[in-house]
């Protein structure tokens, strides 16, 4: 047996395929790039049961995984994050049966060490020396960490506004760190000509096709903790959508080997109301989004105006009768506290308003009694001190304790 199945690179809009065996970017269309596996091949050679006794991280999977030889594997342990029953959560919001798919325990502390882990191993293979990623802050934090570990260099432009710790993971880290007064699609614009001019590897959401690769390991492990049963519905916080992207590919391997019944959870796609122009593309109907304008939300991870997958990601929501949902700040910050205070988890802006939206669907009942609903929480908490306001009564030691 190989150790991945990967044979080459396809393009969804025009079909050109593409060697994987060399660097390839975006197609010559300009559309991102897909990775194809002999799933054929696959289906008569690997089965659940192989899974057993291997290691508890994403490289699990590698035969589904891009890189062809172990020694290019850059790890630090990613994957295989807990699958948490919500049962207070769910309770509060009529869902008897809610999961919490918890990546805020990986390395790096956001579900972005999946892509990183792949792409820079990947990269690694290929041989590259050099990257270079805009982000809205923790893509950027775990491809530095990863190209470190690689002993790859890595240059990241981050919006100012972005949370400040990932600053510090990049600069750690020894990445070349430029800040932007603006957005991701600024920082994008910078990364674009520095590419240009000096020959980088364009690590940017998409435009290498190994990201989600990496992102797809959620969808399989989903799958294998649930028992190879699925849950009606996944709701994923969309920003560039690769995660949803890779859930959707990772499902639709595994049904053509069989693993899986055919019939997918519907995916839905969470956006924040002040950028949600993948939830106006799906309310139109269209198979694409435009760009939103003065994009602005508490969940930074989620501010992109107008993501290069956006098709893709639209095509899993109509795929799957999944939907797309926005939720306000005000709507996700009330349940990250909800969250915290009844489950004892801390989780990110983003992941909150997956749970937001989860309530809403009840609500309106798009999520139907008795279903079985998964909540993807994209990161830690603890990564975003500043969306907490903290009034506590401060004592001199003398002082008795306060209780309230
Ligand atoms: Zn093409």
């Amino acid at each position: 047996m190989s150790f991945s199945y990967l044979t080459h690179l396809h393009c969804p809009k025009c079909l050109q395929t593409y060697p994987s065996d060399k660097i390839q970017q975006l197609c010559e269309c300009g559309s991102p790039l897909l990775a194809d596996y002999d799933l054929e091949s696959l289906k008569r050679q690997w089965k659940p049961s192989d899974l057993a006794g291997r290691p508890n991280d994403l490289w699990r999977y590698h035969e589904l995984l891009p890189v062809s030889s172990p020694e290019h594997i850059v790890s630090l342990g990613e994957g295989m994050t807990p699958l948490l029953p919500m049962d207070r959560i769910g309770l509060d919001m009529g869902i008897e049966r809610l999961w919490m798919k918890d990546e805020g325990i990986i390395p790096t502390g956001s579900f972005k060490a999946r892509g990183a882990a792949v792409g820079v191993s990947k990269a690694k293979e290929l041989g590259v020396q050099e990257l270079a990623m805009p982000t809205n802050g923790n893509a950027g934090a775990a491809w530095s960490l990863y190209a470190a570990r690689a002993g790859m260099r890595a240059s990241i432009v981050m919006p100012v506004g972005a949370p400040l710790i990932t600053r510090n993971e990049c600069a750690i880290s020894g990445a070349n760190l430029n800040l932007v007064n603006g957005l991701i699609s600024d920082a994008g614009k910078m990364v674009g000509q520095a590419v240009n001019e000096h020959r980088l590897f364009d690590a940017s959401t998409l435009k290498e096709p190994y990201r989600i690769e990496g992102k797809k390991t959620m969808g399989l492990e989903i799958a294998e903790q649930m028992g190879w049963e699925l849950p009606d519905v996944i709701l994923y916080p969309t920003g560039g959508g690769v995660g949803l992207i890779g859930i959707y590919k990772a499902l639709h391997e595994l049904a053509v080997l069989g693993w899986i019944p055919d019939r997918l959870p519907r995916l839905v796609a969470v956006q924040a109301e002040g950028c949600a122009p993948i939830v106006k593309a799906w309310e139109e109907g269209k198979p694409e989004s435009q760009f939103w304008p003065d994009s602005s939300t508490a969940a930074f991870g989620i501010n992109v105006p107008k993501a290069l997958g956006d098709f893709l990601v639209l095509e899993a929501v109509y795929k799957t009768n999944g939907c797309a949902v926005s939720i306000t700040d005000a709507e996700l910050l009330r349940e990250q506290g909800t969250i915290a205070r009844l489950e004892g988890a801390f989780v990110c802006p983003e992941g909150a308003a997956t749970f937001s939206a989860a309530r809403k669907l009840r609500e309106s009942g798009w999520i139907k009694d008795g279903e079985t609903v998964v909540a993807l929480n994209t990161g830690s908490g603890i990564k975003y001190p500043e969306t907490v306001q903290v009034e506590a009564p401060v004592l001199q030691p003398q002082d008795r304790m306060v209780r309230l």
